[in-house]
C-alpha cells in the first residue's frame, strides 16, 4: 500500500536519498535502519508530508501523496506520526493527545471519549488531567503514541520511537507497537539505528545506506544473508 518509487532528496548540492525503492504492505511492520546521517528522518519526513522529494514518488494506495493539496489532505487523515523528540505542549495530557481531533473539528464528547481510549491503549488511563510537562520521558513517549493513535490512523510512522529511553520504557513501547499492529492491523513504518529493535519488531527491514536501501528483507535474511559487506558490517555479522 505504501510505495517508495525511486525516491530522492537533495539539500542544495548534498544528495541524502538517491533512489529509495520499496513496497510496504498493509498491516506490515517495516523498519528503516541505518547509521546516523543515512537519511532515516529525511525519508520519514517525506512520507509524513513535512517535506517533498526532489525525485521519484511516494504512493499510498496508488496515489502520489505529493501531487497536490487534495492528495496530501487525504494522506494526512490516514497517518499518525511520532517524532524523534516529541514536544509536550504546556497543557493537560488530554489536550496534548486531542490535537488531531481538534484539527478535524471533533465535538467535546468525542474528544473526551477518544482521548480516554487512546490513553488506555498506551497504559496511561488516569493521566487525563496531568500537566504534560510533569511526565517522565517514557510517559511522554507514550503520550506521543496516544496522540498519533487517537485519530485511528491506518499508517503509523515513528522516527526513532525509543531514542533516549531507559530499557523498561523501551520494552513498554515495543510491546505497544506489536499490540497496535496485531489488534488494530495498523501498518507501521519506523526508523531505528538499533538493528536488534528492528529484529524484535519488524516483519521486514530496509537497510538505508548511501542514499539507497542496500537491502530489504526479513530480519532473518538481513542477519544471515547480508547483501554486501557494508550491510554485514552494519548489522555486526561480519567476521
Ligand atoms: P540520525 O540517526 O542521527 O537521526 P538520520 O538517518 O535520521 O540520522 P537525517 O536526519 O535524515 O539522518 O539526515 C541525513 C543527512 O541529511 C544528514 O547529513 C543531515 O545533515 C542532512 N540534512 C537533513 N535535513 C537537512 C536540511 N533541512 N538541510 C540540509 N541538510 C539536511
Ligand atoms: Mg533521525
Amino acid at each position: 500500500m505504501i510505495e517508495l518509487a525511486d525516491v530522492s532528496k537533495q539539500f542544495d548540492d548534498k544528495t541524502v536519498l538517491d533512489g529509495v525503492t520499496a513496497r510496504i504492505g498493509r498491516g506490515e511492520i517495516f523498519a528503516v535502519i541505518g547509521p546516523s546521517g543515512s537519511g532515516k528522518s529525511t525519508l520519514l519526513r517525506l512520507i509524513d508530508l513535512l517535506d517533498t522529494p526532489t525525485g521519484g514518488a511516494i504512493r499510498i494506495d496508488g496515489v502520489d501523496i505529493h501531487a497536490g493539496k487534495e492528495q496530501s489532505l487525504r494522506t494526512r487523515r490516514m497517518m499518525g506520526m511520532v517524532f524523534q523528540k516529541p514536544a509536550a505542549f504546556n497543557s493537560t495530557v488530554t489536550e496534548n493527545v486531542a490535537i488531531g481531533l481538534r484539527f478535524r473539528g471533533a465535538s467535546e464528547s468525542v474528544i473526551r471519549k477518544k482521548t480516554r481510549d487512546a490513553l488506555a491503549l498506551v497504559g496511561l488511563a488516569g493521566y487525563e488531567d496531568r500537566r504534560a510537562r510533569t511526565l517522565s520521558g517514557g510517559e511522554m513517549q507514550r503520550v506521543a503514541l496516544a496522540r498519533a493513535m487517537v485519530i485511528e490512523p491506518e499508517i503509523l510512522l515513528m522516527d526513532e520511537p525509543t531514542a533516549n529511553l531507559d530499557p523498561v520504557s523501551v520494552e513498554k513501547i515495543e510491546e505497544l507497537v506489536l499490540r497496535i499492529n496485531r489488534d488494530l492491523g495498523t501498518t507501521i513504518l519506523f526508523s531505528t539505528h538499533d538493528m536488534y529493535q528492528g529484529q524484535r519488531l519488524a516483519h521486514r527491514i530496509g537497510v538505508l545506506m548511501k542514499g539507497v536501501f542496500a537491502q530489504v528483507g526479513s530480519p532473518r535474511d538481513i542477519f544471515t544473508v547480508p547483501a554486501s559487506s557494508e550491510v554485514a558490517r552494519f548489522v555486526g555479522t561480519e567476521n
